[in-house]
Parts: structure tokens; C-alpha cells; sequence
């Protein structure tokens, strides 16, 4: 019997973990990849808005984490693939057979990247469908590209790609784009850009490589084909909180609810960090949120004992 099993061994979860140890509980985080960080892996860009922190990238960051976990005591399981959670009963079952009890779980599953959804978004993976704008644009640099999104992460790579691709065309659904002033403003400042709003992408065509994309526009009668060599699609996240969803509220979306005390509708569950934070999704707010998680834990479980 475990104090806690958290589930996700990202920022959040990672930080509950570091946090339930400080506190005595004892502690399990499970994680399905092989490696801790989450999120963290995907960010290609320097991190400057963490109070005290600055790191080149995400990588560079969970360097820093990783420190604090080594010395941690609490258990750690990667490549742990949960089969079904019973909430109510804390019961985790494991794809290895083992089945876990614990008297609290906190979720801090994170979130996975839309896919859009259209033929050739698989296919050209790693050939020309983009992954990260500040990881990749020297593989693209000289090349004409197009991104998908209005968000502010379609908006700053294609600040990003426009530094060294001679055209960037971004491609946004909505009437207008949603990115914050400071990459709209920038937006408006670059000539290499072209804006496409009420806009779709509705293929991504190519041989070996991607060669083209299709896009329809809601004023056009017929799809036009634009030729481009890279595609970079960023329209959002959706919550990794399939397994939970008949169990517990969530919004229409499938974010987790949860209290100012990061409890959600189950008693003695909690959620913490992106699966349950659908607007302000930040590293600092995932940390903070597990540090209120498990301090509301063992204070629960030492008025209990
Ligand atoms: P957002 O949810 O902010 O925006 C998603 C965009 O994709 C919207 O414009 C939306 O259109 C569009 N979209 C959604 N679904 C589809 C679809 N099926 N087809 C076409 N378009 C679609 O997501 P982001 O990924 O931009 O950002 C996620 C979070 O990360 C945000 O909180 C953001 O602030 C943060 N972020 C912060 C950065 C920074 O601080 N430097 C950089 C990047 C992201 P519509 O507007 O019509 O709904």
C-alpha cells in the first residue's frame, strides 16, 4: 500500500513526487516512456520565464530536475504501461501484471500535440513534416515551408522558419489569429510571411519527401496546391486523459477538473500540471500545482493517522 501513486513523471509529476518526499509519504511515480521529462523532451527553445531558472532548452532543463530525483527516495517505475485505473478504489493495473493500491493517485499525464489529421501527416514524419521550428529550421533554411495554426505556436515558428526560408505561408482556420501581440506584432513585421486565415490544409502530397501541401480556402471554390518542402503543424494539445474521463469531471475537452486544492471530483484524486490546466499551461504553474497536491496529501493523511 502506497501513500501516493502519481502517474506521469513530467514536471508536474515529478514535482509531486519531489514534494511527497519531502513531506515522508511514501511515494511511486509510474512513467509509460523510457524516460523521465515529458513535455520537456519536445521544447527546442530556450526557457526563460521560470523564476531562478534558465536553460538553452528543455533537455538542458530536465538536467536540473534529474538532479533532484536522484537524491529523491521515492519509487520511480519508467516504461510502465497502465492497463485501467480504478479511482474510487486507487487500484493501477500494470500491462507487466503487477496491480498497485495506494490510499491517493495524482495524475499528471500531461497532454500529446493535435494531429490534424489529413493524408501525408504520418507518412512524411522526419520527411519534411517539421517537428519544432528551433530544432529543425537549417534543415529547411532556403526552402519554402508552411505552417499550420494561429495559436502562439504556429505564429512563433513561423517567426522562427521565416529567419532562414524564403517564404512562409501560415495557414489558419479562424477568422483571426489567437497568438499573443508580441508574435502577431513580430508577425506583421516579416514580408516573407503570408497569412491564409479561414483557411484549411487538406493534404500533404510528396514522393520521397513532402513536395506540396493542398490548402482550402473558405472564399476559394476549389483546393490550390502550394508548393513547399516543409509543414509544421501546431494546433493545439489535446489532454492525456483518456483512461480517467468515464471516472471523474473533466470539460468538453477532457481536461481534468479540479478544486484550488488540485482535487478533482474522486476524493483522494488529484491532478496536477496540463491534464488539468487547460489555460495557462506553464512549467512553473505545473510545479506549483504538485507541490499544492501533495502537501493537501499529507496533511489528509496525518490528520487520518
Ligand atoms: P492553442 O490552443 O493556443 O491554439 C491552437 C490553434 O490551432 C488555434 O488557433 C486553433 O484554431 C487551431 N486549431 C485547433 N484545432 C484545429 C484543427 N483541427 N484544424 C486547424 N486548426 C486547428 O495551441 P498552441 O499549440 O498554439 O499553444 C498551446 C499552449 O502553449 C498555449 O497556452 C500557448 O500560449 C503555449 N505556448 C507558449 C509559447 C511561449 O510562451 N513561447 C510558445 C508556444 C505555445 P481556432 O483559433 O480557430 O480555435
Amino acid at each position: 500500500m502506497h501513500d501516493v501513486i502519481i502517474i506521469g513523471a513530467g514536471p508536474a509529476g515529478l514535482a509531486t513526487a519531489f514534494w511527497c518526499d519531502e513531506l515522508g509519504l511514501d511515494t511511486l511515480v509510474l512513467e509509460q516512456a523510457e524516460q523521465i521529462g515529458g513535455q520537456l523532451h519536445r521544447i527546442y527553445n530556450p526557457i526563460e520565464n521560470y523564476l531562478g531558472v534558465k536553460a538553452r532548452n528543455g533537455e538542458e532543463f530536465l538536467e536540473l530536475f534529474a538532479k533532484d530525483v536522484e537524491t529523491a527516495e521515492f519509487d520511480l517505475w519508467t516504461q510502465a504501461v497502465i492497463t485501467s485505473v480504478d479511482l474510487k478504489a486507487k487500484r493501477v493495473s500494470l500491462a507487466s501484471g503487477e496491480s498497485l493500491q495506494s490510499i491517493s493517485i495524482v495524475i499528471a499525464s500531461g497532454v500529446s500535440p493535435r494531429e490534424l489529421g489529413v493524408p501525408g501527416e504520418k507518412e512524411f514524419v522526419g520527411k519534411g513534416v517539421i517537428e519544432s521550428g528551433a530544432r529543425d529550421r537549417q534543415l529547411f533554411a532556403g526552402h519554402d515551408v508552411c505552417v499550420v495554426g494561429g495559436g502562439d505556436a504556429a505564429v512563433e515558428n513561423a517567426l522562427l522558419l521565416a529567419e532562414v526560408c524564403p517564404t512562409v505561408t501560415l495557414v489558419h482556420r479562424g477568422k483571426k489569429l489567437r497568438a499573443r501581440r508580441e508574435f502577431t506584432e513580430r508577425l506583421q513585421a516579416v514580408h516573407c510571411i503570408t497569412v491564409f486565415t479561414e483557411s484549411v490544409l487538406t493534404r500533404i502530397i510528396g514522393d520521397e519527401t513532402v513536395q506540396a501541401v493542398e490548402i482550402q480556402r473558405k472564399a476559394g471554390i476549389k483546393p490550390f496546391q502550394l508548393a513547399v518542402r516543409g509543414v509544421l503543424i501546431r494546433i493545439g494539445v489535446e489532454p492525456n486523459s483518456q483512461f480517467f474521463r468515464e471516472q471523474l469531471e473533466t470539460d468538453e475537452k477532457g481536461f481534468i477538473k479540479v478544486s484550488s486544492t488540485q482535487e478533482t471530483s474522486v476524493p483522494m484524486v488529484f491532478a496536477a500540471g496540463d491534464v488539468s490546466n487547460p489555460l495557462a499551461p506553464t512549467i512553473s504553474s505545473a510545479a506549483g500545482a504538485g507541490a499544492t497536491a501533495a502537501k493537501v496529501i499529507a496533511a489528509r493523511l496525518s490528520a487520518g493517522r
